[in-house]
């Protein structure tokens, strides 16, 4: 290779950083610059339009009041009201957060569905909360979010350690404060509230449905192929389930208490069973040797799926990844530093702005039936969902093509041509 163009691939390695922000804003830009986005759009877009920090106190069971921080962030409102779920984790910032909202923004113009986009979060590990505590935590948060939540403004879902239990205490505390029950006003929701068939398992869905159609392009049949997937939450456990549904062998899966290899397969089946007897977590599951979650990482599979958190595939570990084909199941799993470095290696990498869109393609469809009021059955929602994540993925790899890049920076591409459009058709002033 010649000097020159050594330095200039050097030069176009971005920064490695693992501040969630930077990592979009990295991508954001070179997608920006490919299609000559104006700077006026350019710098609406960059920023969210309105960040609420609040804080929340709590009576803690022990009788004495401990302060939590919330976040809410409205990345962009221009396509419709802003979605995005809502996070407890020790590691949320006002950065992540930001990041996440502007995912959020992305995914559900790559989607298709009349949306901005949004985040929240709680800074707090919930698993140490008790149950009554968790309830205040999330009405507090709630209460501090009146004005900013609503049916028409601005709509919440789960995310990491947040769940239809969670969505029910909001539409509770939000329709008290309106006087009037607005199942709405979050998506998620348990069944008999006004949730919707599949949401459960919709983004775990989709992240099949992405996997699979990635295959088809590769020519991977996946009754040969074998799959590792980080993470054994919502996201991580239904994915492998919809993996080893399609035929693909599951040879390792992972949570944060350790990661588990078996060759000839992991049943997921039987690990989802053992989770859920043992308070969620995988520790001491016996279906496969222990391993660490950077050797899970750089197994010898054909897929890998990360549904666990950011910044898992660095600069510094990505070029230990044997897998073909990622599909971030997790937002933000992958770097911006880790991205070239998949791409020289032949990796197709699946974004999570599009791997993990059928989550809020089925909150979509949720609000939908709550604002008619009338409910689809399973397979009517399921039929949709599949449809549309199909047709994401075709138009996202027809960008790829197009601008001869990776499917990340076309989902980007595609994202932004969408939003950048209503934007200016609204107008400035
Ligand atoms: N938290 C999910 C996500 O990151 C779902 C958001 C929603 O359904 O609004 O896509």
């Amino acid at each position: 290779m010649a000097v020159a163009e050594k330095a200039a691939q050097k030069q176009a390695q971005p920064k490695e950083t693992t501040n969630p922000y930077e990592s979009m804003i990295q991508r954001f830009d070179v997608a920006a610059k490919i299609i000559g986005l104006d700077e006026e759009t350019y710098n609406i877009l960059k920023a969210p339009q309105r960040q609420y920090v609040v804080s929340l106190p709590v009576a803690m069971d022990n009788g004495k009041v401990q302060v939590f921080e919330g976040y809410r962030i409205i990345h962009n409102t221009s396509r419709g009201p802003s979605k995005g779920g809502i996070r407890y984790a020790l590691e949320v910032n006002q950065d992540e957060v930001k990041a996440l909202a502007a995912w959020m923004t992305w995914k559900c113009a790559i989607a298709d569905i009349p949306y901005g986009g949004a985040k929240g979060g709680i800074t707090v590990d919930a698993s140490k909360l008790s149950l009554g505590e968790l309830e205040r935590l999330t009405r507090a948060y709630t209460r501090a979010m009146v004005d900013v939540f609503g049916v028409d403004k601005d709509i919440p879902a789960p995310d990491v350690a947040t769940g239809p239990r969670e969505m029910a205490w909001i539409v509770d505390e939000f329709s008290r404060m309106q006087g009037s029950f607005q199942p709405g006003v979050v998506t998620g929701k348990p069944l008999h509230l006004g949730g919707s068939e599949g949401r459960v398992e919709a983004t775990g869905r989709g992240v099949n449905t992405a996997a699979l159609e990635a295959m088809r392009q590769m020519r991977l049949d996946p009754r040969k192929a074998t799959a590792a997937v980080q993470g054994f939450g919502n996201v991580g456990s239904i994915s492998a389930k919809y993996m080893e549904d399609a035929g693909l062998r599951i040879v390792a899966i992972s949570d944060h208490t350790g990661a588990f290899s078996n060759s000839k397969g992991i049943s997921i089946g039987d690990a989802i069973k053992y989770r859920n007897a043992n308070n969620g977590v995988l520790k001491g599951f016996t279906g496969g040797k222990l391993i660490s979650n950077e050797e899970l990482l750089a197994l010898d599979v054909d897929v890998l799926a990360p549904c666990a958190l950011e910044n898992q595939i660095r600069q510094a570990n990505a070029a230990d990844v044997k897998a073909q084909l990622i599909v971030e199941g997790a937002n933000g799993p992958t770097t911006a530093g880790a991205d070239k470095i998949l791409q020289e290696k032949g990796i197709i990498v699946v974004p999570d702005i599009l791997a993990n869109g059928g989550g809020v393609t089925v909150s979509y469809m949720e609000w939908t039936q709550n604002r008619f009021g009338y409910y689809y059955a399973e397979d009517e929602i399921n039929k949709r969902a599949d449809r549309s994540m199909s047709r994401a993925f075709e138009n996202v790899w027809a960008v790829g093509k197009k601008y001869k890049v990776s499917m990340r920076i076309a989902a980007y591409i595609f994202a932004l041509e969408k939003v950048a459009k209503a934007v200016q058709s609204r107008g400035h002033y």
